[in-house]
């Protein structure tokens, strides 16, 4: 019996109907680009985030660098962001011409450290780019009171952790700009690439709705460069028809990692429950010293499992000659490198299946023991 990372038959098979119908008629109407799903999209994740605005895009990387951008961040300017995770974040960075600075994480939650925020600070950082990583949110008070106190601006990259809370708040809605991927591993997702960017500013509002288009209000006329990156009518109609379930996902998936802890807390860490925080678990991953051993053993037994991630960001090859600050020693990221492991997880994983990835695990122990 193979397990999969993640299947997203068993939802399609949910929700084939209303996709299909919704399709026939994008496909009727002749409308593809910048269309009314697009329009009703951005106000329904708008108003899901409790903030004004949210404009579409064509992916979370893509909200990462446009975000930037409309904050005017670029050459010789650095951002400050965490070592440990995807590389769009800093690629973003890169694509603005500032320099990415990489902060060192807290050991246990994996999530960029604020106290090594503060000691990257220089009198040319303009932005905190914290990570809300494998579904989990970052220290935002403490981030916060870090950018308040140096006067930075905060992008929020939320594509693992769609509908997250930290202290009552969703993710996204805390920093100046939230940033999302519908990537369709994410747990909200289209069936192709899909990004969007949330926030309370109107100038970066306005901003963004030009730089996503060639810097056009319109009629051909361009007030500056911009980017062709828009989400397009058939991604935003999919991304609506699984908003409505958004919160059923992921209460889906808190009661899978819930039911992992149960059998799997005394022989592996595992990613835990905060009081102030909704954790919406993108990835359930596992730390263990033993974990070539596991992830051997998972294999023969079918189960998949993979790392995220084996390389921290200062030790990518694309960062080597690019910048001293780039290289420092990144410890902590460094260490989860090599521990980490992510298994099966979504909402729809049988807890029988659980119940037989954590016998494995155990098993998997046992042999090293
Ligand atoms: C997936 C992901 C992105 C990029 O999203 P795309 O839609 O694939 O461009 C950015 N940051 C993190 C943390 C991600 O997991």
């Amino acid at each position: 019996m193979a397990i999969p990372m993640l299947d997203l038959q068993i939802q399609y098979k949910e929700i084939r109907d209303e996709v299909q119908r919704t399709l026939q008629s994008i496909l009727e109407s002749g409308s593809f680009i910048l269309g009314p799903n697009v329009k009703t999209l951005e106000k329904e994740v708008a108003a899901y985030h409790g903030v004004d605005y949210a404009v579409g895009v064509a992916s979370g990387t893509d909200s990462l660098h446009l975000a930037l951008m409309a904050l005017g961040i670029g050459e010789g300017d650095e951002v400050i962001t965490t070592s440990f995770s995807f590389i769009a974040a800093a690629e973003a960075i890169m694509y603005v011409g500032a320099k990415p600075v990489f902060a060192d994480i807290d050991p246990v939650t994996f999530n960029i450290d604020p106290s090594r925020v503060e000691e990257k600070i220089t009198s040319k950082t303009r932005c905190i780019l914290p990570v809300h990583l494998f579904g989990l949110p970052a220290d935002m008070d403490r981030l916060l009171e870090v950018a308040q106190k140096h006067s930075l601006s905060i992008v929020e990259d939320c594509a693992q952790a769609f509908g997250a809370e930290y202290k009552g708040k969703k993710v996204g809605a805390i920093g100046n700009l939230g940033c999302f991927s519908f990537y369709p591993s994410k747990n909200l997702a289209c069936y192709g690439d899909g990004g969007m960017i949330i926030t309370n500013d109107p100038e970066l509002h306005e901003k963004i709705l030009l730089l996503r288009n060639h810097g056009s209000p319109g009629g051909y006329r361009h007030l500056f460069v911009g980017r062709n990156s828009r989400l397009d009518e058939i991604q935003a109609a999919i991304v609506r028809i699984k908003l409505k379930k958004i919160d059923s996902y992921n209460m889906m998936r808190r009661q899978k990692a819930a039911a992992y802890r149960h059998y799997l807390n005394d022989i592996v860490r595992c990613p835990t429950d905060y009081d102030d925080c909704i954790h919406v678990y993108n990835q359930f991953t596992i730390a263990s010293p033993d974990r070539t051993q596991i992830q051997a053993f998972l294999r023969q037994k079918e189960i998949a499992s993979v790392i995220y991630y084996p390389i921290p960001l200062n030790h990518q090859e694309v960062f080597i000659n690019k910048g001293t600050l780039l290289l420092e020693p990144q410890p902590k990221a460094e260490r989860a490198s090599q521990i980490v492991l992510s298994i099966p997880m979504y909402p729809e994983l049988e807890e029988k299946n659980i119940e037989f990835i954590a016998a494995s695990i155990k098993q998997a122990l046992k042999q090293v023991a």
